[in-house]
């Protein structure tokens, strides 16, 4: 099956890199990366008008390609990313620097997957909201970031894939966009190129932590005020969950969870407090941030701001230490932006709180890798998943 990128000179991408890197993952599909001709006459992409001229230039061998997708930087007039006409389709990746920090070739190869992807299904089902799954319409352009980052079937559209009967060619192709779209995630994590993964150097040596308590690992839960039931989920029911589902076999460690709940009543500023007796004896930090950041912590002596919040501080004190000794962190965000009704009186407050969430988010980007959720039922599981993979290969026995 021959697909075939056809990409505009002015978006900088390595043809020949990329076309490389591709067929390297890829055994059904054949891909074919090269400069697009057609002359842009127009400022905007406009549907039908635009891809019918352009359609009109391909030759006879992109004709007969399974698909042709053109690469540009030339905006469509309603700020699609893309539409498609007959067997061609322009993506727009106009602005792209505003919408994420991630390299422009991560982008190509995520509308590819994400395309073919569609053309897997009979029925049309796509997320309106994203939820960092590879169906999401992606109305709010942003979420392009998560999606990369992501790059998956979740677990609803994987099933109903699975139940649908493809044909033999269409299970080939499904087994390649799972490699790609693992290739996907696995560089935009760690805020790498694609390419980068595809040169991938022998693995080094990982020095492993050792647990505060042999064969225990500490775990404290921070989150802002507007995560209550999801903290008292994690917080009663997540080292249960852990036993359970085997992770603490598998991990050869048991889990146990803590919070500020832990503490006595007592004297002094309570960040400090908190820092001192719980955070700084932790193995690992585990943050979760629904809609805001939380207030300001003070340095008591300038009467200053300290760090942007409570929570911001516990997990930076995790990520900003190297050191192996100190506690490592993990980060998840509410998926779901919001949605005050702009007459609501604390509008301005709400539009502010997650403002600042994120600047916050933004500033974390190279230094962890976060994860969304979108249920409490959801989050519960993916820790409990990740504390095991975590704990199992960054910690000694
Ligand atoms: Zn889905």
């Amino acid at each position: 099956m021959r697909i075939n990128l056809i990409i505009d000179k002015g978006l900088n991408i390595d043809f020949t890199k990329l076309e490389f890197c591709l067929n390297k993952y890829s055994k059904s599909i054949e891909f074919k990366v090269y400069e697009n001709q057609f002359q842009w006459k127009e400022e905007y992409i406009v549907y039908p008008r635009t891809h019918i001229e352009i359609f009109d230039t391909l030759s006879q061998k992109e004709l007969n390609s399974y698909i042709n997708f053109l690469f540009t930087d030339v905006q469509y007039i309603n700020n699609f990313f893309y539409e498609g006409y007959e067997n061609l389709v322009p993506f727009s990746l106009f602005g792209w620097d505003y919408l994420t920090n991630l390299p422009i070739e991560n982008g190509v190869l995520f509308f590819t997957v994400s395309y073919l992807a569609r053309l897997l299904e009979n029925a049309e089902n796509r997320h309106y909201e994203n939820i960092g799954c590879v169906y999401d319409f992606l109305g709010d352009k942003r979420g392009i970031d998560d999606a990369m980052r992501q790059a998956s079937f979740c677990k609803n559209c994987l099933e109903r894939l699975n139940q649908e009967v493809l044909t033999e060619n269409d299970e080939k192709l499904l087994d390649d966009l799972k490699t790609l779209m693992n290739l996907l995630s696995t560089s935009s994590k760690w805020n790498k190129s694609i390419y980068e993964q595809t040169e991938r150097k022998p693995k080094k040596m990982l020095f492993k932590r050792k647990a505060i308590i042999k064969k225990e690992i500490n775990v404290v839960i921070a989150s802002p005020g507007d995560l209550i039931e999801e903290r008292e989920l994690l917080i009663d029911k997540l080292e249960r969950k852990f036993r359970t589902d085997k992770h603490e076999e598998m991990c050869k460690h048991r889990l146990k969870v803590h919070g500020w709940e832990d503490l006595a009543s007592q004297n002094g500023y309570p960040q400090d407090v908190i820092n001192e007796r719980i955070i700084h004896n932790m193995d690992i930090v585990l943050a979760i941030f629904k809609h805001k950041l939380g207030s300001p912590t003070i340095n008591q002596e300038t009467g200053r701001e300290r760090y942007p919040s409570g929570t911001a501080e516990e997990i930076l004190y995790a990520i900003d230490n190297k050191n192996t000794d100190s506690p490592l962190g993990m980060i998840y965000f509410y998926s779901k932006p919001p949605s005050p009704s702009f007459e609501a009186e604390n509008y301005n407050k709400l539009k502010s709180e997650w403002d600042r969430l994120k600047a916050f988010k933004q500033s974390i980007g190279n230094k962890v890798i976060y994860k969304p959720f979108t249920s409490k039922e959801e989050l519960i599981e993916l820790a409990s998943r990740d504390l095991m993979i975590n704990i199992s290969e960054l910690y000694e026995l």
